[in-house]
């Protein structure tokens, strides 16, 4: 996995579990739950990292927002995201809410955070072979690979996190799957 480390601007996180791992089953897709906007990406990724007050107790691989993706834990590394799930996950955060309508999901700060993170989804599966349609919680739980919400990570391992129900009920995910395979498309095509 270390052929994707270098390709986006890399902000170290402050907390994450050092593991010299080799590959990676699932990708677990959050909301920040702040605002689509410029800058957004950065700002949670330096909050990661300890730069603006103390660093929390959590951490994702990679912060995406309309402008940019910043990439805050190494692919060898497990990061805090999704309790029960990440040893074997990648964590994706992503500017704006849980809380969003459909019509929110469909505006422009949206559509450039979704398109980056598509694109960014693609160039992981084809690195790490992981598949590319939604998991079920028990799909989860069986370690089959693929893609799936922080909340189905919550309903996998109901004991393990805080109840986190991100990306929220109106996330889009056909139209997200469906950019997904567009850019693994375009990935194979070269
Ligand atoms: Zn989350």
């Amino acid at each position: 996995m270390k052929a994707l480390l270098d390709q986006y601007p890399f902000t170290q996180a402050a907390n994450f579990t050092p593991a010299g791992r080799t590959t990676a089953t699932l990708i677990v897709i959050h909301t920040m739950e702040a605002p689509e906007k410029p800058g957004t990406a950065r700002g949670v990724a330096d909050w990661f990292g300890g730069k603006r007050g103390a660093a929390p107790k959590a951490s994702a691989h990679f912060c995406v927002g309309p402008d940019e993706v910043i990439q805050c834990v190494r692919l060898d590394d497990v990061a805090w995201h999704a309790p029960g799930a990440n040893r074997s996950g990648i964590g994706i955060e992503h500017t704006g809410f849980a809380a969003q309508t459909v019509e929110q999901w469909n505006d422009e700060g949206s559509n450039a955070t979704l398109q980056r993170s598509a694109r960014l989804c693609a160039e992981l599966m084809r690195e790490t072979n992981i598949a590319p349609g939604r998991l079920t919680p028990d799909q989860i739980k069986a370690n089959m690979s693929g893609i799936c919400g922080h909340i189905d990570v919550t309903h996998a391992f109901p004991d393990e996190g805080h109840g986190h129900t991100d990306p929220g009920p109106n996330f889009p995910w056909d139209r997200y799957l469906a950019l997904v395979a567009e850019e693994l498309g375009k990935l194979a095509a070269g």
